[in-house]
């Protein structure tokens, strides 16, 4: 029996004797049991507690994977490109594009903006995206504006980013994802004026289904008063014209 494996099981160890023959299993019974949703675009994090538990299941999705490869009749024995293939998808799956799922939320440390010269203006950050369709597990490539005005606390600049690519880091929708940002953006800095506008292109419409070349996708999420006013909501978006200009996509 692997090292993995054996941390596995002592992890399901105290659970009135429950025992499945794979992690996966044993997780999905418990999020089941606790009522806890594990949707693609979930964050499951607190249900793995260390690096081993990870490592066992990126060894349960590599088998998985491995029948995958063998349904699709792909040779990963003598083929030396597909060899390594199905314990590179389970690794990319866990560690890159759907990281989000399994790690907590970026530690973005909160720094005071209570005093007399408080910051009181808009701040509006361009980040950078990669996240992955769930319907189809195609990559969606674009860019989050996130405007805020600030509450009592500001957080780093890159915090943001941060912040963005962990909401997008799963497997999402465009329209799930703008509203996950502004949520998350929203308990990180205590902003109730925010806005979170992304601007995408979908490999599902670009590799299959129409083909078209060009699939950009806009979507909007507006709260406070950049919902309600309609100068902070102008200025918003005199904003985003201005970063484009600077970095055109
Ligand atoms: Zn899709």
């Amino acid at each position: 029996m692997s090292e993995n494996k054996q941390t596995a099981l002592d992890a399901m160890a105290g659970d009135g004797g429950y025992q499945e023959a794979y992690l996966g299993d044993h997780l999905r019974f418990k999020m089941k049991r606790d009522k806890k949703r594990f949707w693609a675009g979930d964050n499951i994090s607190e249900y793995i507690l260390d690096e081993r538990m990870k490592e066992q299941l990126i060894d349960e999705a590599t088998d998985a994977f491995e029948t995958v490869l063998d349904r699709l009749l792909i040779d990963r024995e003598t083929d030396p490109n597909s060899k390594g293939t199905a314990r590179r998808l389970a690794k990319m799956y866990f560690n890159e594009i759907m990281s989000g799922r399994y790690e907590p939320s970026p530690n973005a440390t909160a720094f005071p903006n209570d005093t007399q010269d408080r910051y009181e203006g808009m701040l509006v950050v361009r980040s950078e995206l990669r996240s992955m369709c769930s319907h189809h597990h195609q990559p969606v490539v674009g860019v989050a504006y996130i405007g805020i005005i600030a509450a009592n606390k500001l957080i780093g600049l890159s915090k943001y980013t941060r912040i963005a690519q962990w909401c997008a880091r799963r497997g999402t929708l465009q329209e799930e994802l703008a509203n996950d940002i502004a949520r998350e953006i929203e308990r990180a800095t205590g902003a109730k004026d925010l806005g979170v506008y992304i601007q995408a292109t979908h490999g599902c419409c670009e590799s299959r289904g129409i083909m078209a070349h060009s699939s950009l996708t806009q979507t909007t999420v507006l709260k406070g008063a950049f919902k309600d006013d309609p100068g902070t909501k102008k200025e918003f978006f005199d904003n985003i014209k201005l970063q484009q200009e600077f970095a055109p996509r």
